[in-house]
């Protein structure tokens, strides 16, 4: 959802009860405000406010503050995008903002599991604390690549809760044939920047360009259990549970061939083709190993390489 979307969901829905406007009937003003008359988002947002004022003969107090009367929706029900929705859940944890338009980023909890929120700083919203429990009314869903989110809003109402609010343990069991091992796999190098961790691509953080990496093992494995396939997640110390190859060994493998893509090519061929079972919390569409078993003996791994390949 771009930025403008959301401004639009959340004025159609502040002007619901009022008139007859789509959140696109919305975007479409904002948009040509922005893009057309170089307006900032924020007066662009205002006018828009305005005018739809006048054509509802109403006053800014009258308007609600988005909706209200939402559902009350666990946090692992959400399951599609742009919806308004209350929740209670505590703040589990917050992370490093990556950007100054982000207020505050982390993850929520209920005792439905655990979904990422995001609220921006153009909302002025109250900081949330980790470890307190919130009733969060009226904030809106997000989906991106198939993962969930909330994103808190100017509209968003916050009441910190006496009760703390048990988060749920959202793992979940995977198993089937382990089908491909993805690109970024084996002997990884990560960004050493606090609190950065991602994965360099040719030497470079996509954050903070070239650095000096640190080793590191992971592996993204695809399961296919007949029905679908599932993401799974190894760490470091799952990888090397899994592939009974340890870092430092890794690397020396890498030096031996002046390659690190070999110790990808080593774990693929020890793994592909095995079924497991994996258990783990999910993240989006991951699951997040933190148990893994070797269920069977090897089945056809061409075979099954052929099917990967069609899906
Ligand atoms: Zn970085």
């Amino acid at each position: 959802m771009t930025d403008l979307r959301t401004h639009a969901a959340e004025i159609a829905e502040q002007f619901s009860d009022h008139l007859d406007v789509s959140a696109d009937e919305v975007e479409e003003r904002l948009e040509s405000l922005v893009s057309e008359y170089r307006v900032p988002v924020d007066e662009a947002r205002r006018s828009v406010v305005n005018s739809y004022l006048d054509e509802a003969g109403i006053d800014r107090d009258e308007l609600g503050g988005g909706a209200g009367g939402n559902e009350q929706t666990l946090l692992n029900d959400i399951d599609e995008d742009e919806q308004w929705v209350d929740v209670r859940a505590k703040v589990v944890e917050l992370w490093e903002p990556r950007s100054d338009a982000i207020a505050q980023v982390g993850l929520l909890g209920d005792e439905s599991g655990r979904m990422k929120f995001v609220s921006f700083t153009t909302s002025e919203l109250p900081e949330l604390e980790e470890g307190t429990s919130y009733a969060l009314g009226n904030v809106v869903t997000d989906e991106y690549q198939g993962n969930f989110s909330v994103k808190l809003n100017r509209t968003t109402s916050i009441t910190e809760l006496d009760e703390d609010i048990e988060v749920g343990d959202d793992s979940t069991s995977v198993e089937g044939a382990l089908v491909d091992i993805q690109s970024g796999s084996g002997l990884i190098k990560r960004c050493p920047e606090e609190g950065c961790t991602r994965v360099l691509q040719n030497g470079r953080c996509s954050e903070h360009g070239n650095v000096e990496g640190e080793f590191d093992l992971r592996i993204k494995a695809v399961l296919d259990d007949g029905d679908e396939v599932h993401e799974v997640i190894f760490n470091r110390e799952m990888t090397e549970e899994l592939t009974g190859i340890e870092l430092d060994e890794a690397k020396q493998m890498a030096m031996d061939a002046l390659d690190t893509t070999i110790v990808e090519e080593e774990m693929r061929g020890d793994l592909v083709g095995y079924y497991y079972r994996v258990t783990g919390p999910t993240l989006g569409r991951y699951v997040l190993a933190n148990e893994v078993e070797r269920l069977s003996d090897p089945t056809d791994a061409e075979e099954l390489l052929v099917k990967a390949r069609s899906m």
